[in-house]
């Protein structure tokens, strides 16, 4: 599997409009400006794979990639941005909930989260789910470049206890898709997803 191989394949309002669910699918889940286009962009090694956008909340739809037959990226709708119309808001959400939910092929979770504020509400909500559920979890906290190494394990350390007592399969990485930071450590984990 090589995820630079990645194709766009269809953008979904809901989960109805989704190719079968069958294969393995790795899905990519985040607060809104997060960083997740960018990392999607970054481990596909595709600039314009994913859209990178000034304005947060933009990415409202459930986005498909394909890496290789049946072998699929999933770019999940945003969460918590205060800034939109509620009723658009809970629309997301319910395309986000419905996917988790019910789609069987998802083998893998990678959660964004900025590093310089891990940990949000909906950020738990999602990580004890997946917990709950036996779904793997990557959670890459993003934008490490913005923060000097001594912080940077500081904060890793700091998640990787916070999360310690779920008991569940997660592994915590500091990522900057501006300096590749945590690339291969990501790319290998979605790859073994990938290739189950
Ligand atoms: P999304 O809403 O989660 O898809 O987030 P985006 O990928 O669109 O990124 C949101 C903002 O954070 C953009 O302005 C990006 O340029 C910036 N950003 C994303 N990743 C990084 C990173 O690794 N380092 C830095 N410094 N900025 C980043």
């Amino acid at each position: 599997i090589h995820l630079s191989k990645a194709t766009f394949t269809l953008s979904a309002p809901d989960i109805r409009r989704l190719p079968e669910d069958s294969g393995i699918e790795v899905a990519f889940a985040g607060r809104s400006n997060a960083g997740k286009s960018s990392a999607l962009n970054t481990l596909t090694n595709q600039r314009g794979l994913a859209r990178v956008s000034k304005t947060p909340g933009r990415t409202q739809l459930i986005n498909i990639f394909e890496v290789a037959p049946n072998r699929r990226l999933v770019d999940l709708p945003g969460y918590g941005f205060a800034k939109v119309p509620i009723e658009m808001k809970k629309k997301w959400q319910k395309a986000l909930g419905e996917y988790l939910e019910k789609r069987d092929c998802l083998k893998g979770l990678v959660i964004l989260m900025d590093i310089r504020h891990p940990l949000k509400d909906l950020d738990m909500d999602l990580i004890q789910w997946a917990a709950d559920s036996d779904l793997p979890i990557l959670a890459l906290l993003t934008k490490c470049d913005k923060l000097s190494q001594g912080k940077r394990s500081a904060e890793v350390l700091q998640v990787k206890k916070a999360l310690a007592s779920l008991n569940a399969d997660i592994t915590v990485q500091a990522f900057s898709s501006l300096k590749y930071t945590g690339l291969e450590t990501a790319n290998d984990l979605i790859c073994q997803w990938l290739s189950a």
